[in-house]
């Protein structure tokens, strides 16, 4: 229930007023001019309006007290509207609520909802909850009576909304468009953007997936070089195990060998050093053997010159021959005898060779006068020769005897030399033999000690740590041919650079992101669309029901003013086709579904007259179907407060009683504020108020009537 009004420096209330309305019917009148309107403007303004036509003025300043000859101007005006809420109809738990606009000169605007400051949009939902607007019939302003007539269909229409409480929700109708029309855009942004990356997601997603079969081929690949170098290794440790244990077979044999080598050098030494003392003189006496043989080579050597020198001169001189004589014969046997008695066997060869050829030729040369001196010097010294000759012969023949002696004296211990000598020569073949084993098997493992580097310098290469080569891994050792082809494999792939991963993850996340993004918005979307369904279907099941009952009510009230008649209300399409109520009129279609009627229209038929339509009515009959239809309005959704600026001025005195009846009896339902000229009206307020205008150009109040039935809170 409306309880108070306070008004402060609104148009040509400069000072501070209170209204408070008590009861059903609070009237308010005085002068033209005073300023009753001025009230109307003040509950309208704190209700929300924002249309100044509406606050009949053309500028907003001109809503605050703009002063006079001798009043100053105000720099703010402000008004209240305090409404009893014991009964909870506004759903606050407060026993008062109370509504507040301030506006200032330069164009500040406030509102409050007791006294906290909030948005026109709040007032506004919070007026609704109780069924109060701003527009349409909550105030009947002045001159404005057949609002509800001069109205356009679709404004009518939204009159009647309001009045039938669904005003509440045709706000949430165009607050879920207006979320609606945002989320749908929101959606197509999205959406652009999801075809605008889609393809460098795809060009990207390709190179990923390069790069991850790259990766899991090289990662294959790591697998088998590392089972295929592991098992390298594995036989080349065996075979360096062989050649180890064959070294050390070797080592032991050489040292074995090389032992009995020292050992038989130890006893050829030892056997040396037992040497009989006999083997000096062996080698002394073999020594002067050797000097022997050299003075008899020379003086073989100086009897052949003497021998020679001796024939060449028996050649150069006249050589007188003689037969060979038997006691030549036996003188030369006997020279023979005696030569080889002296042991010069080379000699009687000699002599015996040159005695058979003096045979032969049964000659000899006799020896010649003339030379005679000479041959015998040199036959001197012939014989001197062959005697040393002859006792080198002897000595020989004597250190032969002492040799042979002492050679036997020392076989035994030379077989033993000996046999320690071929001994140790063959263990020294034998030991240079094992030893070019020896060598060979080094040199094995030299070998293998470089194959070993280099599969460890390839498992390098190839990125793979020596310690994970430690343990032949499980499963078939790769051959080198399987390998080549994956390494090829992998290296065929290009390589892509990390920064188009980095690329990708993000495009990739901001996809995923926008495409979650459209999902949640379509399934918002489809929500709204979803909520705005309900509430066109509420707001149309509601109003088609309440707009036939008030149509029926406007016919009541209408043929209870004109004695007779007829009036209704019906919906029209944008053709201004008329829709059946009903809904029989199915061509139309689901109302609900296109909201397709335009708005709603009046028939009003004054009983006696054949003329139809608004048109052709009179102003106090146009005024009297205005008043019908508003009557209608308010019986069948009584608002809570109904504010009428002087609707009765053009009625007679019969109507006005009939008035005055009618929102008595309306008054049950709705408490009525009635600025009026009109006597009956007064004669039906609980409460009067009178306005008038004081000298400094301000409005006044003064309480005038007050019914023993009202008390003032
Ligand atoms: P009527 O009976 O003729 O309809 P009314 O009592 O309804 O008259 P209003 O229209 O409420 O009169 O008041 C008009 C008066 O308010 C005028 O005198 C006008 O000068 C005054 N007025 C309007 N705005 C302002 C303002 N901003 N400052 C001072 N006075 C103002």
């Amino acid at each position: 229930m409306l309880k108070r009004l306070e008004i402060s420096g609104f148009k040509s209330f400069a000072k501070k007023i209170s209204l408070e309305f008590p009861g059903r019917v609070s009237a308010i009148v005085g002068p033209n001019g005073s300023g009753k309107s001025n009230i109307a403007d003040a509950i309208r303004w704190v209700m929300g309006e924002q249309s100044l036509k509406a606050l009949r003025t053309k500028d907003g300043e001109d809503l605050i007290f703009s002063g006079s000859n001798v009043a100053s101007r105000i720099g703010k005006a402000s008004a209240e509207l305090i409404f009893d809420n014991i009964s909870r109809w506004f759903p606050v738990d407060l026993d008062e609520v109370v509504i507040s606009r301030k506006s200032y000169r330069g164009g500040e605007n406030q509102y409050l909802i007791n006294n906290s400051p909030v948005r026109l949009k709040d007032v506004v939902e919070m007026l609704a909850k109780v069924g109060v607007g701003s527009k349409g019939y909550s105030i009947i302003a002045q001159g404005a009576a057949d609002s509800l007539l001069a109205a356009s269909d679709k404004e009518r229409r939204e009159m009647i909304e309001e009045a039938l409480g669904l005003k509440e929700f045709r706000l949430k109708k165009n607050e879920t468009e207006r979320k609606l029309s945002e989320t749908d855009n929101n959606l197509a942004q999205a959406r652009v953007l999801i075809d605008e990356i889609s393809p460098r997601l795809k060009t990207l997603s390709r190179l990923a997936l390069k790069v991850k079969e790259r990766e899991d081929k090289a990662a294959r690949l790591k697998i088998l070089e590392t089972q295929y170098f592991a098992g390298e290794l594995n036989k080349i440790k065996s075979k360096k195990q062989s050649i180890e244990e064959r070294k050390n077979l070797f080592e032991k044999e050489l040292a074995a060998a090389k032992n009995s080598i020292f050992k038989l050098r130890e006893d050829q030494n030892k056997e040396e050093e037992v040497a009989p003392a006999s083997l000096n003189d062996l080698n002394r006496l073999n020594l002067e053997t050797a000097k022997l043989d050299e003075i008899e080579t020379k003086l073989t050597r100086d009897l052949g010159r003497v021998e020679g020198l001796m024939e060449a001169e028996l050649e150069t001189e006249k050589l007188e021959y003689q037969p060979v004589t038997l006691s030549y014969a036996k003188a030369s046997l006997e020279n023979l005898r005696q030569i080889l008695k002296d042991g010069k066997v080379s000699e009687a060869l000699n002599f015996l060779d040159e005695l058979i050829r003096k045979l032969i030729s049964g000659k000899i040369v006799s020896q010649q006068k003339t030379s005679v001196e000479k041959n015998l010097f040199l036959k001197k010294q012939e014989k001197d020769i062959k005697n040393q000759l002859a006792e080198i012969f002897q000595k020989k023949d004597q250190i032969k005897e002492e040799i042979n002696k002492l050679n036997f004296a020392i076989a035994g211990w030379r077989e033993r030399l000996a046999g320690i000598k071929q001994g140790l020569a063959q263990e020294e073949k034998k030991f240079s033999a094992q030893e070019e084993i020896f060598r060979s098997v080094v040199l094995e493992e030299d070998k293998i000690g470089l194959e070993e580097n280099q599969v460890l310098r390839f498992a390098e290469e190839a990125g793979i740590a020596k310690d994970s080569l430690a343990i032949l891994p499980a499963g078939p050792v790769p051959d080198f041919y399987q390998i080549q082809k994956l390494r090829r494999e992998v290296e065929s792939i290009m390589n892509v650079d990390p920064e188009v991963l980095k690329e990708h993850d993000a495009v990739s996340l901001r996809h995923q992101f926008l495409t979650t993004q459209t999902g949640d918005l379509e399934k918002a979307s489809a929500s709204l669309r979803d909520l705005i369904r309900e509430l066109d279907q509420k707001i149309d099941r509601d109003f088609r029901a309440g707009l036939a009952e008030i149509s029926e009510e406007f016919n009541r009230y209408f043929r209870m003013i004109f004695g007779g008649g007829r009036a209704n209300l019906y919906l029209v399409s944008e053709k201004k086709e008329k829709y059946n109520l009903e809904g029989e009129n199915s061509q139309n279609g689901d109302i609900a579904e296109n909201d397709a009627y335009a708005g709603c229209a009046i028939s009003a038929e004054i009983p006696g007259k054949k003329i139809k339509g608004l048109n052709a009515l009179s102003g106090g009959e146009r005024s009297l179907t205005a008043l019908s239809l508003l009557f209608g309005i308010v019986a069948v959704n009584s608002p809570p407060f109904l504010v009428f600026d002087e609707i009765d001025a053009a009625l007679d005195e019969s109507n006005s009683r009939r008035f005055a009846n009618i929102f008595k009896d309306l008054s049950q339902k709705t408490q009525f504020v009635i600025i009026t000229h009109n006597r009956e009206t007064m004669s039906e307020a609980d409460v009067l108020y009178g306005v008038t205008l004081a000298e400094d150009g301000s409005s006044k109040i003064i309480s005038l009537k007050f019914s023993e039935k009202t008390t003032v809170a």
